[in-house]
């Protein structure tokens, strides 16, 4: 059956024909699948036309997603004219449009989307909120977004870890810290992503004492950071280095092996904010970080070669005064 139709396909545009045995269930999805421009993609729909394919809800959905998702460098006019033909577009036909939107960075017009997938009464789903909410934050619009959210409750989609992960992310980068926290603390905190967007929010937020607080927990729950921040964290050290700090492996656990514990020093939580603190927040900034503990020397040391390397004023409060960082001393001048 496979063979025979292909025949009747424009054969030069396919890069990979051989990989058809693969998937022999449905050859013309995966054929939209290997269509590599806008001009591939108008023969197969042409011959799905001709063929009356097209009235088929799977290969037009498939059409849509090859036309405003997997074509690299396309516009969204064409993914529009086959989306307006569609009689009564279902929530999967939303979702690649507005997902497409999202991604092209035109998030006013994913909400518009959404806004008409309500006016027809199309039910969103968990794949319609994550980038309903992404392009909410791009906007930076809090009310929309809030609206997004009771329709989540509503729907009973507050449970999944990705809609849970944009939802945090939305409130964070609108400036709802607490409403960001709020969502986080309703998670089964299992997802590293969530843990990270939060950190992220904190850190957008200036609330630096947090993220020490959550850089403590995530150690102790075992979640793991986000590679950016050990990478952010290695390149600081690195620089450092390089400007004549030598880490004093004796702060660090005394069982560890000698380059064990100069990497554990180098993974302190304040070292880690502050490294954190550094990628995220514009140049120049104050980071303040605030901590329970006595702050070590090795940090002390490290953190007066930041403010001079990276020209920031660091604040570090920790348990018994406040340590003022710049230009490379504290204000403590070593006494503590
Ligand atoms: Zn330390
Ligand atoms: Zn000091």
């Amino acid at each position: 059956m496979a063979t025979t139709t292909l025949h009747h396909f424009p054969v030069k545009t396919i890069t990979s024909p051989t990989t058809i045995t693969q998937f022999p269930e449905n050859p013309k999805t995966l054929i939209l699948q290997q269509c590599k421009t806008t001009k591939d993609l108008n023969q197969v729909h042409a011959h799905l036309i001709k063929t009356r394919l097209h009235l088929n809800p799977s290969f037009t959905e498939n059409l849509l997603e090859s036309a405003a998702i997997l074509i690299p460098n396309t516009t969204m006019d064409y993914a529009l004219s086959i989306f307006s033909h569609i009689n009564e577009p279902d929530s999967s036909a939303y979702n690649v449009m507005i997902r497409a939107f999202t991604l092209k960075k035109s998030p006013q017009e994913a909400l518009i989307l959404y806004q008409k997938m309500h006016e027809n009464s199309v039910q969103p789903d968990h794949f319609t909120f994550p980038s309903t909410l992404k392009a909410c934050s791009r906007l930076r619009v809090l009310r929309e977004g809030e609206q997004i959210h009771a329709q989540i409750v509503k729907s009973g989609y507050g449970s999944n870890d990705l809609v849970d992960n944009t939802l945090i992310h939305m409130y964070a980068n609108c400036g709802k810290i607490e409403f960001a926290r709020k969502v986080f603390d309703g998670t089964s905190k299992s997802d590293v992503f969530a843990w990270n967007s939060m950190l992220s929010g904190y850190v957008r937020s200036e609330c630096w004492g947090e993220v020490l607080k959550l850089f403590d927990e995530m150690r102790d729950t075992g979640v793991g950071f986000d590679e950016e921040v050990y990478i952010a964290a290695e390149k600081m050290i690195k620089k450092i280095k390089s400007a004549g700090y030598m880490p004093n492996a004796a702060d660090a656990r005394l069982d560890a092996e000698e380059d064990d514990k100069e990497a554990s020093v180098a993974h302190h939580s304040e070292k880690l904010a502050i490294a954190f603190g550094l990628i995220k927040t514009r140049p120049g900034t104050t980071i303040r970080i605030s901590k329970n503990l006595r702050v070590c020397s090795d940090c002390h040391n490290a953190t007066k070669i930041i403010s001079k390397v990276f020209s920031r004023e660091i604040v570090v409060r920790d348990r018994n005064r406040f340590h003022h960082f710049k230009e490379g001393s504290c204000s403590c001048n070593d006494y503590w």
